[in-house]
């Protein structure tokens, strides 16, 4: 069992993995990349290899945890965090810690080992961006569970294990921290202005044109105003919408386009970068927080989901890590223009 461990100087909570034990000699490089189909744990006829499928897409004629399946949803094999027990909150001294209650899971998006997101089809992708509405809203049914994160590390730099095109959900008993304070700061600006952050910061964008990437009906991709990292992309809704487990298929269809599209800019525009993305949805706001019956009120008001990708073209040092300061070489307004001229075809 892993634990929660509260940082009361940083005021963050830190997943200490107790029984994986990692010693020095564990943390040599490792390559990945060239790992083949063979023993690759994600290919077709190795499904033995993950836990048994929470989910699946298959045709009906074929079997659970066998081949012919179009996408795979198993837990971690490694999990940072279990879904059995409770979370036993306890202080030690001065410190607060909990047992490590959440869910990891992979979500094997293809079973095409060379895939790539913004190569795929339309329909594979909404199949992808589905099942993370799906499991989003099944995870938020346990009451323990307050937020649920989807991400998706690509390439090595980027900390993905497998090339395998897969991308992970963790869900934790804590609101994590950098949610959390864009979650007040929305909420902030929605009880000053009674307008919603995301919405204005969309508006000011559209009007001013420079750091759009792209755009249509339902969606816009812009390189953020004060961007962290070069060519740092953030996907919202252009439609006020705070519950990503809300959303409709029609929605979900134009979504895995237009994803599908910005990471197809970002390969050519960059050949091929590593790269994350996190989707920040709503918290469970189904959950009861005894003494603060106000718990997340105006959360359908201030909050509005999106999607933050990273191209991982640079490295995070000393200064960063001793500051939070970001030093960002390439203006938001040059990522943006490089990137709505990168060949769509
Ligand atoms: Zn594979
Ligand atoms: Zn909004």
């Amino acid at each position: 069992m892993s634990e929660l461990r509260h940082d009361p100087v940083q005021k963050r909570w830190v997943i200490i993995a107790v029984e994986r034990g990692r010693r020095p000699s564990d943390f040599k490089k490792q390559e990945i990349t060239t790992r083949q189909v063979k023993t690759c744990p994600f290919c077709y006829g190795n499904e033995d290899r993950t836990p048994p499928e929470i989910f699946a897409i298959r045709p009906d004629d074929s079997k659970p945890n066998k081949p012919g399946w179009k996408l795979r949803v198993i837990p971690n094999k490694f999990p940072a965090l279990k879904v059995e027990g409770g979370l036993n909150r306890r202080g030690l001294g001065l410190y607060d810690l909990m047992d490590g209650v959440g869910a990891h899971e992979v979500i094997i998006e293809t079973p095409d080992h060379n895939a790539h997101l913004g190569e795929m089809k339309v329909e594979d992708v909404f199949n992808i961006v589905k099942v993370y509405r799906d499991r989003i809203a099944d995870l938020y049914k346990d009451h323990r569970l307050r937020y649920a994160l989807i991400f998706k590390n690509y390439g090595e730099t980027a900390g993905a294990s497998l090339a395998h095109p897969h991308s992970q959900l963790i869900a934790t008993p804590i609101t994590p921290r950098t949610v959390a304070a864009e979650l007040d700061s929305a909420r902030e600006h929605f009880i000053q202005k009674e307008r919603c952050l995301f919405c204005d910061i969309i508006n000011q964008e559209v009007a001013m044109g420079e750091r759009v990437v792209l755009m249509d009906d339902k969606y816009i991709a812009i390189c953020p105003f004060a961007s962290r990292f070069p060519f740092e992309i953030w996907l919202l809704p252009r439609r006020h919408q705070y519950d990503f487990s809300l959303l409709c298929d029609d929605d979900l269809t134009a979504l895995a386009d237009t994803l599908k599209k910005v990471l197809h800019k970002l390969r050519i525009a960059l050949e091929d970068p590593p790269y994350n993305f996190v989707l920040h949805t709503a918290p469970n706001y189904n959950v009861r927080r005894p003494g603060r019956p106000n718990y997340w009120e105006t959360l359908p008001y201030d909050w509005h989901w999106h999607i933050e990708i990273i191209p991982r073209l640079t490295k995070i040092a000393g200064f960063e890590w001793g500051t939070g300061f970001y030093i960002n070489p390439t203006p938001p307004e040059l990522a943006a223009e490089f990137l709505r001229s990168a060949n769509e075809e």
